[in-house]
């Protein structure tokens, strides 16, 4: 099966899971979006209001940001995949609970596993903590590509805290510039 295929059957299944609280107060399952055959995926931490909405990660104004920062390194939304540690809206926009990640975990694990990208950029702490290392420290770590589970992988600043804390942007643009440099290195098909 081709991975758009594989990644459609998926999703037509994951939009149906009730295996965690999360799926009694959400609007939408938020499954991801971009392009099955892309090298880059990046990984937030859940849906906020505006994605519970409208079922698409990444809409609303760190949405916005996020396509600015794609912008800058060369890359639009459609040539990259989108997706999150946990598919269904955390009250209150509240951190997933670690018994929530770990049920909505197999379904990430699924579309890494059919889309098989290169790179993996986790936006924030929650995802670089569920995704590169339960100790992962965001301040110190950002920017910093390492091997895990034979894919490159690097965090950044979830643009939702660059629209809290803009002071963390000059930061954030040099993680962009490494991410360019990397992405040209290893992928084949992004530029
Ligand atoms: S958050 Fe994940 S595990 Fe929980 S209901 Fe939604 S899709 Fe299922």
């Amino acid at each position: 099966m081709e991975k758009k295929e594989a990644l459609q059957a998926l999703q037509a299944e994951c939009l149906g899971c009730r295996e965690c609280p999360l799926s009694q107060s959400r609007h939408n399952v938020v499954f991801g979006v971009g392009d099955p055959e892309s090298e880059l995926m990046f990984i937030g931490e859940g849906p906020g209001e505006n994605e519970d909405l409208q079922g698409e990660p990444f809409v609303g104004a760190a949405g916005k940001l996020l396509d600015d920062m794609l912008e800058m390194i060369d890359l639009r939304r459609q040539q990259v995949y989108i997706a999150n540690v946990v598919k269904c809206r955390p009250p209150r926009n509240r951190d997933p609970l670690g018994e929530e990640q770990a049920a909505c975990r197999h379904w990430l694990d699924a579309q890494r596993e059919i889309i098989r990208p290169k790179l993996i950029v986790c936006l924030g702490r929650i995802a670089a903590a569920a995704v590169i290392r339960s100790d992962f420290r965001i301040t110190r770590e950002h920017g910093q590509f390492e091997d895990v589970d034979g894919v490159r992988a690097m965090a950044m600043y979830h643009p939702a805290a660059l629209l809290r804390d803009p002071s963390k942007r000059p930061e954030t643009f040099v993680d962009l510039m490494t991410l360019r440099s990397e992405a040209r290195r290893i992928c084949q098909h992004l530029y």
